[in-house]
């Protein structure tokens, strides 16, 4: 089961960004507040290390993160939460898979991927808003672990129950944490009640 984020303050940013009134601004603004709380809850058992620290006060030994971190956005709406993962894991790399949908079939089509090789233990961070056929995910972990990660987990904003289980299915070793589990995709691929096309409410490229 993937965690689903139950906080008040998730669940009022996510009505906000559903809002078909809410413009590119907010909606933008709005996916990097919530990519944060996600961010917080999927990392509280990141590895730390001891390192001494001197206070104005005294001295103490404190912790620092002990983990090589990838963040992978899935192009092109992965990158609306980019911001928000650099901010909270600023010595994090980044990588990016490019997926496009088959609008007929809803089969992802990669187009572009350029990740760094996994050299050890590295945990990749794969983000995307939108899990919806699962289809973009499970072909996003398949070419990380070809690339030698071992380590992966999963933020998106709002997940499709047929997503959720082909994930736990082709991939139960990688955690999921989503916003807000919706009730089914439409005969277009779409979640319902979702919030319509990510990218485009990210990228301000809505035709209607
Ligand atoms: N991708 C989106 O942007 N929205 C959906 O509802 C499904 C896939």
């Amino acid at each position: 089961m993937p965690t689903i984020l139950t906080h008040p303050l998730v669940k009022h940013r996510v009505t906000l960004m559903r809002d078909i009134n809410t413009k590119p601004k907010l909606f933008r603004e709005l996916v990097n507040e919530i990519t944060e709380f996600l961010a917080i809850e999927s990392l509280r058992n990141l590895k730390t290390v001891d390192v001494p620290v001197t206070t104005p006060v005294g001295d103490t030994v404190g912790a620092k993160i002990g983990e090589s971190i990838v963040i992978v956005p899935i192009l092109r709406a992965g990158l609306g939460m980019l911001d928000a993962m650099l901010r909270i894991l600023p010595y994090a790399k980044v990588g990016v898979l490019g997926m496009q949908r088959n609008e007929e079939t809803a089969e992802p089509i990669p187009y572009c991927a350029k990740v760094p090789q996994a050299k050890g233990d590295e945990l990749a961070i794969v983000i995307d808003p939108m899990l919806a056929t699962g289809g973009s995910a499970c072909d996003a972990f398949s070419q990380l672990k070809k690339l030698g990660y071992r380590r992966i987990v999963f933020l998106n904003l709002v997940a499709a129950p047929e997503g959720i289980a082909k994930v736990e299915k082709e991939h139960p070793d990688v955690p999921v944490f989503t916003a807000a589990k919706d009730e089914r995709l439409n005969s277009s691929f779409y979640i319902v009640p979702g919030l319509g096309d990510a990218g485009d409410r990210i990228f301000g490229t809505l035709t209607s």
